[in-house]
């Protein structure tokens, strides 16, 4: 094979898809590099627009905005695996001057006018023309084609909405060979760059603060490269566009005091008062003060405005607050201190913020801020990284790096629909990729099928956690309940992805549930207000489970005492039947109807009924 086709084959970029930039790195010269886009820039906007000649991706989408707000669409990734009806985007679409309307299955679809038609697009359509943009990029800069990336996703993305991301990569013709989590790429991109300095075992927080959302992450990395996600955290509706918006609301209210007019519904007017406003914060980050200017902003009037960093920092103080809230969370969620924590990464554009920095710094009690790492390019770095392993190329140091993530939520199965018990399988914090079984036993004599419901959440009743789908096995062999035993077992793989097997032990039939991307569309705020759900409702969930214990005892003592009185019949012969015999089979026939009709009795009910058994049973014994 020549030379250049090996090199073609083997080029895998690291592709980091952010919310509002992405940046493309790949191993390349020996080392990792960022590549710059055909402007030099080494961050893309993830930014598509659509016009009547020609369709604008990055940079030229992102100039044109404030000519053509109703066509330029961004965000893709806030709309990627969520519902129309998700309060996040029903509340972010009150800022996005592009339209979004409810399509088919209550998904999302962006309505563009594109070369004087009206076009329809999905999310992962608008993130597969990103992707395909920085294949691009790493393609003119290689010189060579390249089919395939690693693609990094937030670490609370479920699997619908990695899914849609894989989806988006393949439509732009990429090959994606692994998904890893954010914070994880950042993580790998600092161990390489400061491994001499881990020496055993190191705590390490990710604050990630990005355009639209906000990532806290807690990681241990161990000598050898063995990286554990600990807890994550974060807000999605944090972010430098939050930042954006406040000053936009606060030169609307002062277009308003000043001119009398109101800006509201000119949408040129907010894109282009949004463009300077992002303009003058990322200056504040390095001067004090700062000024926007626009000609003409509304009704031929000429809009100025004086920001210093201080006005600014007001604007902001609750959003910064609220982040260093976050990060106390989930070291809480983690059990560790704060003064256990070793390194404190910054990743994300907004960590540039002054403010941001020292109230961290504050926070940590004087520890320095480790910033080794460009906060916009380490996500694309540690992607790079994984991407070169993956293929065998670059150096040795990073060959042996092992991954690992975990689960946001819990995920089991209940147990019988009656009794709708959550059994947890895999529990939250599994650092994935896993693989765990429990084994089941029927609930009625002579049951033809058995059904597998599958949950998310933290709550003991299944109802009350998210279903995630439900599949069943009919014509299973006769036998008495409790005798036919079932094993689940739920994979999830390295990209996140969940498989769940169901396997009848005594036949080896077999059952594999293919999720419906639906049931998966959980949301981060849907996750936090589930783990929130379950503390608030501790108690009722410890009486459900008293209850469903109190219960179990009393169909497991009914069990053991039919199989007593059947021994007893095998060995002396079922005909000839004392009446102490006869009215145990009746105490166990009677408590066997009042367990069909009473499932939810009071739990000393089930005790006195268990005691009550026993008693009428205790010939037996
Ligand atoms: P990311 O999504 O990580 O690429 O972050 C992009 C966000 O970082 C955008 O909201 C930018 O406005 C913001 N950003 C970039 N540079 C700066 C800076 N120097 N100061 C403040 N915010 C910045």
């Amino acid at each position: 094979m020549e030379e250049s086709k090996v090199r073609e084959e083997a080029t895998t970029i690291g592709i980091d898809l952010g919310t509002t930039y992405s940046c493309v790195a790949v191993w390349n010269r020996n080392r990792i590099e960022i590549i710059p886009n055909e402007q030099g820039n080494r961050t893309t906007p993830s930014c598509v627009a659509f016009l009547d000649e020609e369709r604008l991706i990055g940079d030229g989408a992102k100039n044109q905005v404030a000519m053509n707000p109703a066509n330029t669409v961004f965000d893709g990734k806030g709309l990627i695996g969520r519902r129309f009806s998700d309060s996040k985007v029903q509340e972010d679409m009150k800022l996005w001057p592009f339209k979004v309307t409810r399509g088919r299955g209550d998904i999302p679809t962006v309505v563009v006018t594109y070369k004087g038609e009206e076009k329809q697009f999905l999310a992962e359509e608008i993130s597969s023309m990103i992707l395909g943009k920085m294949k691009e990029i790493a393609e003119a800069y290689l010189g060579n084609s390249v089919k395939s990336a690693v693609i990094t996703v937030p670490a609370y993305f479920n699997d619908s909405q990695r899914q849609a991301t894989k989806d988006a990569g393949t439509i732009a013709g990429l090959n994606i060979v692994r998904m890893i989590n954010e914070p994880t790429a950042a993580a790998i991109a600092y161990g390489l760059d400061n491994k001499a300095d881990i020496i055993g075992k190191v705590n390490v927080l990710i604050f990630d603060l990005g355009g639209g959302t906000f990532d806290v992450s807690l990681l241990t990395i161990e000598e050898g490269g063995v990286f554990e996600v600990k807890a994550v955290g974060g807000d999605t509706h944090l972010g430098g566009e939050d930042f954006d918006n406040r000053m936009v609301d606060h030169c609307v209210r002062e277009f308003n005091r000043k001119w009398n007019k109101d800006l509201t519904g000119n949408q040129r007017a907010f894109g282009r008062l949004r463009f300077a406003c992002e303009k003058v914060k990322r200056i504040l980050s390095s001067a004090t003060q700062s000024s926007i200017e626009l000609d003409c902003l509304h009704d031929g009037i000429d809009f100025s405005m004086k920001f210093t960093r201080a006005k600014f920092e007001g604007l902001n103080m609750e959003s910064f607050e609220e982040c260093i809230q976050i990060v106390e969370k989930c070291l809480n969620d983690a059990n560790i201190e704060k003064s256990s924590v070793d390194e404190i990464i910054l990743v994300g554009g907004s960590t540039r913020i002054p403010k941001i920095q020292s109230m961290l710094q504050e926070f940590f009690d004087g520890k320095q801020l480790c910033k080794s790492v460009n906060p916009d390019e380490a996500v694309a770095y540690g992607a790079a990284v994984m991407a070169a392993k993956l293929t065998d190329v670059g150096d040795e140091s990073f060959r042996d790096l092992m991954l690992s993530d975990v689960t946001p939520l819990s995920l089991g199965v209940e147990s019988t629909r009656d009794r709708k018990q959550m059994h947890v399988v895999i529990p939250r914090n599994t650092l994935i990729p896993t693989k765990k079984s429990k084994t089941f036993v029927t609930s009625r004599d002579n049951q033809t099928s058995v059904r597998i419901s599958v949950y998310q959440g933290e709550r003991a009743k299944s109802t009350d956690n998210h279903l995630l789908g439900k599949f069943g096995i009919r014509g299973i062999p006769l036998a008495p309940r409790r005798t036919l035993r079932i094993n689940v077992c739920l994979e999830i793989d390295v990209n996140g992805i969940l498989t769940v097997t169901a396997k009848i032990l005594s036949t080896g039939q077999t059952q594999k549930l293919v999720i419906n991307n639906e049931n998966w569309r959980l949301s981060k705020e849907m996750i936090e207000n589930m783990i929130k759900d379950a503390e608030k409702y501790k108690l009722e969930d410890q009486e459900f489970m008293m209850k469903m214990n109190a219960y179990n005892a009393l169909e497991k003592c009914v069990y053991n005492m039919r199989t007593k009185l059947n021994e007893y019949n095998h060995v002396n012969g079922s005909e000839l039947q004392s009446e102490s015999i006869k009215e145990i089979k009746n105490a166990i026939a009677d408590t066997t109807k009042w367990l069909e009709d009473n499932r939810v009795a009071p739990v000393e009910e089930f005790q006195r009924k268990k005691l009550l058994l026993e008693f009428a049973c205790v010939s037996l014994i």
